[in-house]
């Protein structure tokens, strides 16, 4: 009986919206999942955040105790954040919640989703939207992975840059990503990232 009523609780909490079915501790990392089956991911995640978490630190941008929050699925991610189903995370503050980490693993995501979030939870408040995109996907790695053609927005401001950013046509989205990154990219090159966000007047 007592076995039955657990799995009943069990089950329960599973079917409860926004519930958290399991939670785990990571040193200042808390992780929580509502699929089972991202449990094995838990490894990639850790590693991943804590790798990121030294590289942050060893750059004056120490990440905060942080939380990241697992979706059930991708229509369960757009009711968490807002946002579409083809966005991997979304941070704010020192909460990052993300698509499903076995979803995320499939398309060879996981990792860099992981190390570009926990660059935002360490970025300094006030950032200019596309410095913050653009730093976050020179550190985490995917700017190695743009193509190399012209994004047709080098003429743009950095405020219409950041406009851009929030527009969801994904196409323009896309362009908008490469853009951003090119351009935080220079200046990391120069400067540092430090010096970056100095030069924006943000740190
Ligand atoms: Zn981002």
């Amino acid at each position: 009986m007592r076995s039955w009523a657990l799995k009943l609780g069990l089950l329960a909490l599973l079917l409860s919206s926004g519930a958290r079915a399991f939670e785990v501790r990571h040193g200042p990392l808390t992780v929580t999942y509502q699929d089972p089956r991202d449990r094995q991911q838990l490894g990639v995640v850790f590693k991943a955040w804590d790798a990121a978490a030294r590289d942050l630190r060893a750059l004056g941008l120490p990440p905060p105790p942080t939380r990241i929050e697992a979706a059930l699925s991708a229509a369960d991610f757009a009711v968490r954040t807002g946002e579409p189903a083809n966005i991997a995370a979304s941070t704010q503050s020192a909460v990052i919640r993300t698509q499903r980490f076995t979803a995320l693993a499939r398309s060879g995501l996981l990792p860099i989703t992981i190390r570009h979030e926990a660059f935002h939870t360490a970025q300094p408040s006030g950032i200019p939207r596309w410095l913050a995109e653009g730093l976050a996907r020179t550190f985490s790695g995917e700017a190695r992975r743009d193509p190399p053609g012209p994004t047709g927005l080098t003429s743009l401001s950095s405020e219409a840059l950041s406009a851009q950013l929030l527009r969801r046509d994904p196409v323009q989205l896309a362009a908008a990503y490469v853009e951003a990154t090119r351009r935080a990219g220079a200046l990391v090159r120069v400067r540092g990232y430090r010096g970056a966000l100095k030069a924006a007047g943000v740190s």
